[in-house]
C-alpha cells in the first residue's frame, strides 16, 4: 500500500513585486513521479533551493499542486474534503521547535492536536501518556517548555503530532537548530517510531549520517529527483554527490579513496567508521 504516490508533482511560485505584477516564476518541483510504502523510512536530501520543503508541504496539503498531483493514504490532496484527513494521516515536524510549541506546560502542548480533533477528554490524556513515552520525554511532562534543550523540545514537538495517530510524519531539517547530542536523540526517537510503531518516516536532512538508517534515500536537485536508492547505493555514488554540492561523510570519502587507489578488499560504499575498521582488519 503507497502512502504517498505523487504524479508529474510541479509546483511553481509566483514572484510579484510591490505593485502585483509578476515577476518571475520559481519552478520549486517539477514533475516528481514517486511513491512511498507505508512503513518506509525515506530520506530527502539536496543542498538550500533544491525544493525539498516546498516537496514536503504538499504532503499535508499546506500546499497544492500546480500540475501533476499526490495521493496521501489515497487521499488526492487537491480534494478539500479530504484536508482534515489529510492533516491527520500526515504530521508536519519543523525546523525551529520554538514556533512549534504553544503550550505553557510540555504535557498540555502535546494535548492540543487531539484537543482540535474533538478527541474525549480520557483518550487525549492516553494519547498524550503514550505520545510522550515514545520519544523518551514523560519525566518532562509537567514541565515549561522554556527549560527544556533544544533536543528535549523537537521531541515534544514530535509527540504532539504523535498524539493525532498519524500514519505518516514529515520532518523538515527537524535536526537543523540542534547540537549534536540533541540531534542524536531526535533521530533516535524517529527510528524508534518507525521502528516499533511503524510509522512512515520523511525525513529531510543535510546531515548525511542521519540518512544511513533510511529505507531509502532521494535526492533533490533544481526540483527533480536527481538519485534514488539505498543509502548505501546512494553512498556508492561519491562523485555524482559531490557534483550536487553535497557533504559525503568522511568515512565514506575515505575508502572511496582507499578503493580508487586500488586498496583491495573495499566495497563499493562504506557508511560508518566500525564498518571501515572491520574491513581493514579483516583484510590485513
Ligand atoms: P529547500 O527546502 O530544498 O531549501 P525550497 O522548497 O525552500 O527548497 O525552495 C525551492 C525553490 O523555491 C527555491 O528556489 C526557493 O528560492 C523558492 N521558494 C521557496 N519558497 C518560496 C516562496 N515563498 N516564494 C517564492 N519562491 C520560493
Ligand atoms: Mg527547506
Amino acid at each position: 500500500m503507497n502512502i504517498i504516490k505523487t504524479e508529474n508533482l510541479t509546483f511553481e511560485y509566483i514572484r510579484r513585486d510591490e505593485e502585483g505584477n509578476v515577476e518571475g516564476i520559481v519552478k520549486a518541483v517539477d514533475e516528481v513521479t514517486l511513491s512511498v510504502k507505508a512503513g518506509e523510512f525515506i530520506a530527502i536530501l539536496g543542498h538550500n533551493g533544491s525544493g525539498k520543503s516546498t516537496f514536503a508541504k504538499h504532503i499535508n496539503a499546506i500546499l497544492y499542486p500546480t500540475e501533476g498531483s499526490i495521493f496521501v493514504d489515497g487521499k488526492d490532496t487537491a480534494d478539500d474534503e479530504h484536508l482534515w484527513d489529510i492533516r491527520q494521516i500526515a504530521g508536519m515536524v519543523f525546523q525551529n521547535p520554538d514556533n512549534q510549541i504553544i503550550g505553557q506546560v510540555v504535557e498540555e502542548d502535546v494535548g492540543f492536536g487531539p484537543e482540535n480533533m474533538g478527541i474525549p477528554t480520557k483518550e487525549i490524556w492516553e494519547r498524550v501518556e503514550e505520545s510522550l513515552r515514545a520519544v523518551g520525554m514523560y519525566e518532562h511532562r509537567k514541565k515549561s517548555p522554556n527549560r527544556l534543550s533544544g533536543g528535549q523540545k523537537q521531541r515534544v514537538s514530535i509527540a504532539g503530532v504523535l498524539a493525532m495517530h498519524p500514519k505518516c510524519i514529515v520532518l523538515d531539517e527537524p535536526t537543523a537548530m540542534l547540537d549534536p547530542s540533541g540531534r542524536k536523540e531526535v533521530i533516535r526517537a524517529i527510528r524508534a517510531l518507525n521502528d516499533v510503531e511503524k510509522i512512515t518516516i520523511i525525513l529531510i536532512t543535510h546531515y548525511m549520517e542521519e540518512i544511513i538508517h533510511a529505507d531509502r534515500v532521494f535526492v533533490m536537485e533544481q526540483g527533480k529527483i536527481a538519485m534514488s536508492g539505498t543509502p548505501r547505493e546512494i553512498f556508492s555514488r561519491v562523485d555524482e554527490l559531490k557534483a550536487l554540492r553535497l557533504d559525503v561523510p568522511q568515512v565514506t570519502l575515505l575508502a572511496h579513496e582507499l578503493k580508487k587507489n586500488g586498496i583491495p578488499g573495499i566495497p563499493p560504499a562504506v557508511l560508518t567508521v566500525d564498518e571501515l575498521a572491520a574491513i581493514i582488519a579483516m583484510s590485513s
